[in-house]
């Protein structure tokens, strides 16, 4: 059993978190549980980026109320989880989670699909490697705290005296600005291995290190990340790819192993060349900017940064030996998809998203496009003009292209520089004859680029 241990409590005048930087709604429902004579604290990620002066993702809340006691306090609030129930409250324009605190798998449960003595299912079941694979009872404060992933993410906020509390050193840890396991990290990634990508995240993301120690069994256990659910492991690459910090990222991906064990095959691509790191390097960046914008990329535009450049090789190389490039695309990008799909399952509408991104390249490399009002109708333009934007700056190619694209989006309806085909739809001859293109463009394509 885990030893009991006396939390380090930190007064209210002694943190940074002030009341004013917690969301209205949040606590609003701290204040109720409190007021109805629960526990009730702010928990995990959201108290680790209050301490760091950053704006969390979101609000977490953990209490000793039940879930039905939580669901009788408040009316927007549905009972979701079938491995551990938690509450979710709808508020217009967030939502929140609301847990009771929750126990540990204790060490010396037996593994496997063992009932509790009183005949009910088990609570804690771990696969025969030690993955936990059910855990579902409800416990104290400290155990809560100590079933989390690191440490800086088990510290908690109390509404009751506004303090902060750390039964795990964390606060210690998020001085040193390190990601430390709770507990024995071979035990915590074996149980969950998505813990390792979720330290590369939080590492990438919040510019702290990985401890050395930790580190290692990392790199050593990385290929044992394919024993994730697929399906999970989708939901964290969007995470990875999608916040900002892609770049960072996938750097400690690399390094760590865990990109090679997750995209074997584009993994080889990699290591094809020395300027192709450079290539997605330059990409993820791009991704990254966009992400920082008001823009938020689609999704399957990571999977473009990512992947895109190994695919539109795949596929020149398929064209050259005579596949016709829309087909040659499609089968670079059905092999791609097929491949990955046992290990991260991509939906199989973003790998629609992804094959329809690098489709449209050729038609929007072409230098006068054809029908381009049609092109810029169709559901994926934002993103294949975004993907463009990634391949002109990482390549130097298309760059007339991009600026006539951009110079179309930008330009009034009407007073765009629209061909007059498109002007007279249907009159096949007068297409021909292009004009009132912007001021700089070439009639042919600025870089040899060819139509599909
Ligand atoms: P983010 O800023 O991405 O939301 P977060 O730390 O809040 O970071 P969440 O996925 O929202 O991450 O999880 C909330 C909290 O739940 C974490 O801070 C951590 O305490 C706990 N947690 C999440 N995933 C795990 C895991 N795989 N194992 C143990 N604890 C976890
Ligand atoms: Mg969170």
């Amino acid at each position: 059993m885990v030893r009991s241990m006396q939390p380090r409590i930190v007064p209210r005048d002694e943190h940074g978190i002030s009341r004013k930087q917690i969301s209205p709604n949040a606590l609003r429902t701290l204040y109720r549980l409190r007021d109805n004579g629960f526990t009730a604290y702010l928990v995990g990620g959201c108290v680790r980026d209050l301490l760091m002066g950053r704006t969390p993702k979101d609000f977490d809340i953990a209490t000793d109320a039940v879930p039905g006691q939580i669901k009788r306090l408040f009316r927007n609030c549905r009972l979701i989880g079938r491995r551990f129930r938690l509450a979710h409250l709808h508020f217009q324009d967030e939502v929140l989670e609301v847990s009771t605190f929750r126990a540990l798998a204790p060490p010396e449960e037996p593994e496997g699909e063992e009932a509790e003595p009183d005949g009910r299912p088990p609570r804690h079941v771990k696969d025969e490697d030690g993955m936990v694979l059910r855990d579902n009872v409800f416990g104290t404060p400290e155990e809560d705290a100590r079933r989390r992933d690191f440490t800086i993410n088990a510290l908690a906020y109390n509404i009751a005296d506004f303090s902060v509390i750390d039964y795990c050193n964390g606060l210690s840890d998020l001085e040193q600005r390190l990601i430390r396991p709770i507990g024995d990290p071979a035990v915590r990634f074996t149980e969950d291995p998505v813990r390792m990508i979720r330290a590369v995240r939080f590492a990438g993301s919040h510019g702290l290190t990985i401890e050395p120690a930790t580190w290692e069994i990392l790199c050593s256990l990385a290929p044992t990340i394919t024993r994730a659910a697929p399906a999970r492991l989708y939901e964290e690459m969007l995470k990875l790819f999608l916040l900002g910090a892609a770049r960072p990222v996938f750097g400690l991906l690399a390094s760590s192993g865990l990109s090679a064990a997750l995209f074997p095959e584009p993994h080889r691509w990699l290591a094809g060349g020395a300027d192709r790191l450079t290539v997605l390097e330059s990409n993820l960046e791009c991704l990254d900017r966009l992400c920082r914008s008001a823009l938020t990329p689609a999704p399957a535009l990571f999977l473009a940064a990512l992947f895109g450049p190994g695919l539109e090789e795949e596929t020149l190389a398929r064209h050259r030996e005579g596949v016709p490039h829309q087909q040659a695309m499609d089968a670079a990008c059905s092999r791609f998809l097929g491949e990955i799909a046992g290990t991260v399952t991509i939906p199989g509408r973003i790998g629609g998203q992804l094959r329809r991104i690098l489709a449209l390249q050729p038609s929007l490399h072409r230098m006068p496009p054809r029908r381009p009002a049609a092109l810029a109708a169709r559901p994926d333009f934002a993103d294949a003009i975004a993907y463009l934007l990634m391949t002109t700056k990482t390549r130097q190619e298309n760059r007339t292209a991009l600026a006539w694209w951009q110079a179309y989006i930008q330009s009034p309806p009407g007073t765009g520089p629209e061909t007059p085909a498109e002007k007279v739809p249907g009159k096949r001859r007068r297409r021909r004859r292009r004009r009132g293109r912007p001021a700089g463009q070439t009639a042919a394509p600025e870089d040899g680029s060819q139509e599909p």
